[in-house]
């Protein structure tokens, strides 16, 4: 299996060293993964629409990944991407600044959440605003729609708290549109192991009817979820009970 969704300590809210994580993958049999850090930008520059992103982070990250990935090339293939909001009024700049750095791929990961009277929040945060939970799905379809993420992480972040019928038909039109659209849907193993909103039963249930492109990611915090195979096992026996496979994902080159 490939793991495409690997955090840094840089993001704020993970442990371990760059090293560790390599180390970690290569103990557990991986033999291809990719570093894709959060994107060093706070939510309140998103909110705004602005692009300002941690500069000595962004190089200090991509320093440190290429030297790692030189010393280990023998022993494993290691990818250069971050995990990305799509936010529309900064998206080109953004993307012509992380390609410029050599970043080599995006995956989405819609982590922020626009509520009703302004200002913003995370999009795992309880919220029972259809409006909220509609603004996500567009913001995932549109960037989806730009054709540089390589896939679709926690399509199932949003957490609605509002009527279930709802939530339902709005994730029946969102999972019909993905596969339309031949989006990879990640099916996410931070959400999983912690028994988070995500991945939603109703929404995987839509998933595995429609036949839908999945993969399972590590989306790793810290470097023993590398070792932790037990879990992953379990993930792909829920993804098997409802028909669908991991499929490992194919980079799109930025
Ligand atoms: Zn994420
Ligand atoms: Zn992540």
């Amino acid at each position: 299996m490939i793991n495409l969704h690997t955090h840094t300590v840089r993001c704020g809210h993970a442990r371990g060293t760059d090293r560790e994580y390599i180390e970690a993958a290569i103990a557990a049999g991986y033999k291809e993964i990719g570093f894709s850090d959060h994107s060093y930008l706070r939510l309140d520059e998103y909110s705004a629409g602005n692009f300002r992103p941690d500069e000595a982070l962004v190089k200090d990250y991509i320093r440190s990944i290429r030297e790692l990935r030189e010393e280990y090339r023998d022993r494993i293939t290691i990818h250069l991407g971050m995990e990305m909001e799509y936010v529309a009024s900064c998206f080109d700049e953004m993307l012509s600044y992380y390609k410029a750095q050599g970043i080599e791929y995006f995956i989405l990961g819609q982590h922020i959440a626009y509520l009703d009277h302004g200002g913003c929040t995370y999009a795992g945060a309880p919220t029972d605003s259809i409006g909220t939970m509609d603004r996500y799905i567009s913001d995932c379809l549109e960037g989806m729609q730009t054709g540089v993420f390589t896939y679709l992480a926690h399509p199932d972040l949003i957490k609605f708290t509002g009527d279930r019928e709802v939530y339902k038909a709005r994730m029946a039109e969102f999972v019909r549109k993905l596969v339309s659209m031949n989006v990879q849907l990640e099916y996410n193993r931070l959400g999983f192991y912690e028994s988070r909103n995500y991945p939603d039963p109703d929404f995987w249930a839509m998933a595995g009817e429609a036949r839908a492109d999945v993969c399972c990611a590590l989306d790793a915090h810290s470097p023993d979820v590398y070792t932790d195979t037990d879990t992953v096992r379990r993930m792909h026996e829920s993804l098997a009970a409802l028909g669908l496979r991991h499929r490992d994902p194919a980079i799109i080159k930025l």
